[in-house]
């Protein structure tokens, strides 16, 4: 059971209504994070950028699918301004996937990130990026800006991609990883558990993603937003969390969070500050 002080509930509304206000969003709301108070309270919301509808299919995945928005140009400098408003020293950006636009946003990626080192460059910049169809050159787009640390979700085992990311490919996100990893950039990944997964296929993606370079890995439960979406097959006991941490330490993977409300941004910057400290 999770329990919300009230001035986190406070907090929380406060920061919502400005970021409705001033047309951000963020994935905390648009993808009904349990983590929203908790993250709010400490200054820490994921933004989310290039629009609140994706051209992608996930069936886990609550945000809007459809002819997305036009790219709004101020967004970059929006989001910069809120980052110094609130005096964040750490900002994650991720986004809807636009597989419409020709350059997929990598361009806007680099914008945002851009702008936030533009007004100081001494706060840390985490991106959580689409495949980008896998092209380097998107991928260039982004890593030539410069971000602290780039993530990548697996999201769920090689079985269930064709019924739980149609449009993307696994091997592909593992290339993704790799690509990112030996431009020498931190690397960041995560998996969802309670979607029909077996442990051995977990422990198979926890390999790959060592394998691939994956410096960062979040493990957490799967909620279904409504009865729309994929169904909750299992909800994960605690141990098995653990069984999955240390898993992933024994074999080389040295940063992981594995708890049942772990999302890939949850106390990101800490994890960030884990990294760095060595
Ligand atoms: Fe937002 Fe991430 Fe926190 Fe969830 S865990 S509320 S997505 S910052
Ligand atoms: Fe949701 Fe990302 Fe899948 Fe789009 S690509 S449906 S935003 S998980």
């Amino acid at each position: 059971m999770f329990y919300a002080d009230i001035k986190d509930i406070e907090k929380w509304e406060g920061i919502n209504s400005y970021l409705l206000k001033n047309g951000i969003n963020t994935v905390c709301r648009e993808a009904f994070c349990p983590n929203m108070c908790e993250c709010y309270a400490n200054n820490t919301a994921t933004f989310l950028i290039l629009g609140k509808v994706c051209t992608r299919n996930c069936t886990f995945c609550c945000i809007d699918k459809g002819i997305p928005e036009k790219v709004d140009v101020e967004e970059p400098k929006k989001i910069a301004e809120y980052v110094k408003r609130l005096g964040l020293k750490y900002a994650v950006i991720t986004s809807v996937t636009r597989d419409d636009l020709p350059d997929e946003g990598s361009n806007q990626f680099a914008r945002v990130i851009d702008e936030i080192k533009k007004m100081d460059k001494h706060i840390a910049v985490e991106v959580l990026i689409p495949d980008f169809h896998g092209r380097k050159d998107l991928l260039d787009n982004v890593l030539r800006s410069g971000p602290d640390v780039v993530g990548h979700n697996i999201e769920t085992v090689e079985r269930l991609y064709r019924e739980v990311r149609p449009k993307a490919v696994y091997k592909r996100s593992l290339e993704v990883l790799c690509y990112i990893k030996q431009k020498g950039f931190i690397t960041k990944s995560g998996i969802m558990l309670g979607l029909g997964e077996t442990k051995d296929e977990v422990k198979r993606t926890i390999d790959d993603l060592c394998k691939y370079g994956c410096d960062i890995l979040t493990i957490g439960q799967y909620l279904q937003p409504d009865y729309r979406y994929h169904d909750v097959v299992r909800y994960v006991p605690l141990d098995e969390f653990e069984y999955y941490k240390n898993y992933a330490n024994d074999i080389g993977i040295k940063y992981v969070l594995s708890l049942p409300r772990v999302r890939s941004s949850y106390r990101a910057f800490e994890i960030y500050n884990l990294v760095k400290g060595g």
